[in-house]
């Protein structure tokens, strides 16, 4: 075959392998010979359409076959996929539409009411509504439906000539700290990102994997899902997180592998059906996105579960360093070791490597590190020097090389000429009882340079005041880390992946909005 990229991936599944099922979605089931004649159609169909060689096309939606599907079939076509989150607003999508060119959009029902308001949006010429009966009355009078303009497609064979060096997919950064940046992956750095997968992880043939944190997210999509798509292993695909459906399937399907963001492990954790659930099934359960709180990684052992951390990022698609299974109970909070092919480093402000515990920026290089950030040479600049990429996230080295990952750059505070690491602070809040959710950000202060507020969660029928947590923080941190104010919200803004926001909540608690 000339096409080396992920488009070919179906036809290469098919050779070995054919009839085993390859996703199932609620009561739908499709084999990977189901798989790749659907794809072929529907690259026949955009081509039709007029997709050609680097153009885009984009998938706004929540897990779906279809999300899957666009992505093989648009590589078949040597287009790019560009991959769209589907809790972004109607402003937000149209902004990324309209910065990466996509000329046809795909979309998933809860995104009708968007794509109604975005129908003129100069540049995308076909709208295909992925279930176009839910929420028809919103969706723009001239989208197409996706199993029509699938089955409207010819079968013919493409084998358009795709090398590892030509982009692949462009998938916007989280926006965790802003506006999203869109990070372009070539079939290469994709590839090698399930290289050193199936090098640092045991994903097997037979494995069962669930895919429930949201593809349109990096390590959703690139940790398990597609490196078990590659073995030819089953993926259920689920959309939202339900925590008491996740526990089922885990049992009932003998799931062995899922990726999971922390606040979807706390989640599972806490939910009443977590100590009946079987759970001996699962073998690879990899953590990443955001901190994790120790509570978790407690609740989890105790079932005899290790936690495999991984760390990286959209830019990295996405690993840098990884927790290998025969480590997760032994080195417990730790993000592990490098990937096989990709270095990490933790360097100081002049670019020399920290001694064990001290604090330094993670760096990373490798295979899998992106393109560049589409359209926009500037941050691309910033963001890779000399072929290092800046991560803007702050750890630590024990003596035996394992890396501690603390925060990001951004959200540090200096306190009394003392660093603070907000995630230090919130996992201490999170081992207090009556605490659900803990938020910690460095506000201006006249005596100590910044002082932490907290913004905590408190756990249902729980009687906590600000002076007691205060008082038991004291206990356990020193007290330039002691946030001088607690107050108790009922929310706090996070991403579709749970990552806290702080920039929304330091403009809130500027505003006292919170
Ligand atoms: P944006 O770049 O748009 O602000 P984002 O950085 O959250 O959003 P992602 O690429 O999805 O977008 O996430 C990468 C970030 O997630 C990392 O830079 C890091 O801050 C955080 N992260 C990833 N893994 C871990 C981990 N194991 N522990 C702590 N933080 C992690
Ligand atoms: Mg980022």
């Amino acid at each position: 075959m000339r096409n080396q990229g992920i488009g070919s991936w179906p036809a290469r599944r098919c050779k070995n392998g054919a009839h085993r099922t390859a996703l199932v979605h609620g009561e739908r089931t499709d084999t990977y010979a189901d798989v790749e004649h659907r794809t072929r159609q529907l690259a026949n169909a955009l081509r039709a359409d007029g997709v050609g060689r680097g153009d885009r096309v984009a998938f706004v939606g929540f897990n779906h076959p279809a999300l899957l599907e666009t992505f093989f079939a648009v590589g078949q076509l040597g287009a790019i996929w560009v991959i769209i989150n589907a809790r972004l607003t109607a402003p937000e999508v149209e902004y990324i539409l309209a910065d990466s060119g996509a000329s046809v959009v795909v979309y998933g029902p809860e995104h009708a009411g968007h794509a109604a308001k975005l129908a003129q949006l100069p540049g995308v010429r076909t709208w295909v509504a992925v279930e176009p009966d839910d929420g028809a009355a919103d969706a723009p009078s001239s989208a197409l439906s996706y199993e029509a303009f699938l089955a409207a497609g010819a079968t013919d064979v493409i084998d358009e000539p795709v090398s590892w060096d030509d982009p692949a997919m462009i998938m916007y950064t989280s926006g965790t700290t802003g506006r999203p940046k869109g990070a372009v992956h070539t079939h290469g750095s994709l590839h090698m990102q399930y290289f050193n997968v199936l090098v640092d992880l045991d994903v097997a043939r037979d494995d069962v994997t669930l895919a429930v944190a949201p593809m349109f997210h990096v390590a959703g999509l690139n940790m398990l899902t597609l490196p078990t798509f590659l073995k030819g292993g089953k993926i259920i695909i689920q959309p939202g997180f339900k925590p008491d459906r996740v526990l089922a399937t885990i049992a009932a399907e003998k799931v062995t592998s899922v990726f999971a963001v922390p606040a979807m492990m706390d989640a599972l954790a806490s939910h009443p059906d977590f100590a009946a659930t079987d759970l001996s099934s699962l073998t690879n359960v990899v953590v990443g996105g955001s901190p994790l709180p120790d509570r978790m990684l407690r609740t989890w052992a105790a079932r005899g579960i290790g936690i495999q951390q991984g760390f990286g990022m959209t830019e990295t698609a996405p690993g840098i360093y990884l927790l290998t299974a025969e480590d997760s109970l032994r080195k417990p909070s730790s993000a592990g070791r490098n990937h096989f092919f990709t270095e990490g480093r933790v360097v100081r402000l002049d670019g020399t490597d920290v001694a064990p515990g001290e604090n330094g920026e993670v760096i990373g290089q490798g295979p899998n590190v992106m393109q560049g950030y589409w359209n926009n040479p500037g941050a691309t600049a910033e963001a890779i020097v000399d072929g290092w990429y800046h991560t803007g996230d702050v750890a630590t080295v024990d003596e035996d090389g394992y890396i501690y990952i603390r925060d990001r750059l951004k959200d540090m505070y200096i306190s009394g000429g003392e660093n603070v690491y907000p995630a230090e602070v919130e996992n201490a809040l999170l081992d207090l009882p009556g605490v659900a959710e803990a938020a910690v950000i460095g506000v201006p202060d006249p005596r100590w340079g910044e002082v932490g507020h907290a913004y905590v969660v408190a756990a249902e029928g729980a009687t906590l005041t600000a002076e007691d947590v205060v008082a038991r923080l004291a206990e356990r941190l020193a007290k330039y880390k002691v946030p001088k104010e607690v107050v108790f919200v009922d929310e706090l803004p996070r991403t579709a992946t749970g990552k806290l926001q702080k920039h929304l909540i330091r403009t809130r608690s500027q505003e006292s909005a919170l």
